[in-house]
């Protein structure tokens, strides 16, 4: 193998990482508030031009995907609606909102982490991304920093169903309680 072409490879591996590595920072933030713990950053060469982090629930928002607060940052600072020339590196396969945002913006690549098997738009359910018929494309690479991607969605996920067992039970004990509390009330009169 040419080593010029190997080492252009393994430069652009290492790049990926270390934009996946802060695209993992913003979803730190998310996981932080207690939302789906998703984050990205968008990169024009190798600079980082906008982050992005899910803040749904916090935004009382259908449309705070980390994806769309990232585009629109990033047409901000640029004075643009296009994002051509740049790149979007995402903890989780885009949603179908955030894949038909990545085409308007004419996103030139998307790199994504872990994929979304019940909603995910790069692959999973449909490749709204690459298909045929519409007036662009946008390249995708799955599988960046794919572990720790995917381990932080499930140690999210895991904590909640935790969390959410823990308040079950809080709340059956309380109900059996103030259930002994007006048994005894009775016995009393
Ligand atoms: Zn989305």
């Amino acid at each position: 193998m040419n080593p010029e072409i190997w080492s252009d490879r393994e430069r652009d591996q290492k790049a990926d990482q270390r934009f996946m590595r802060e695209a993992l920072r913003q979803a730190k933030k998310a996981y932080a508030l207690g939302e789906s713990p998703i984050g990205c950053v968008i990169v024009r060469g190798d600079r980082i031009i906008a982050r992005g982090y899910n803040r749904r629930t916090t935004d009382h928002n259908t449309l705070a995907h980390a994806e769309v607060i990232a585009i629109r940052r990033a047409c901000k600072k640029e004075g643009d609606w296009r994002l051509e020339g740049c790149r979007m590196y995402v903890t989780l396969e885009p949603c179908p909102m955030c894949a038909g945002a990545l085409l308007q913006c004419r996103m030139d690549e998307v790199i994504i982490g872990c994929m979304s098997p019940k909603s995910g738009c790069a692959g999973s359910v449909m490749n709204l991304l690459e298909a045929d018929g519409f007036n662009h494309k946008v390249k995708v690479i799955r599988g960046v920093l794919e572990e720790e991607c995917a381990g932080l969605m499930k140690d999210f996920f895991r904590e909640l169903r935790v969390r959410v067992k823990e308040e079950k039970l809080a709340r059956k004990a309380a109900e059996e309680c103030s259930g002994k509390m007006a048994v005894d009330k009775a016995g009393g009169r």
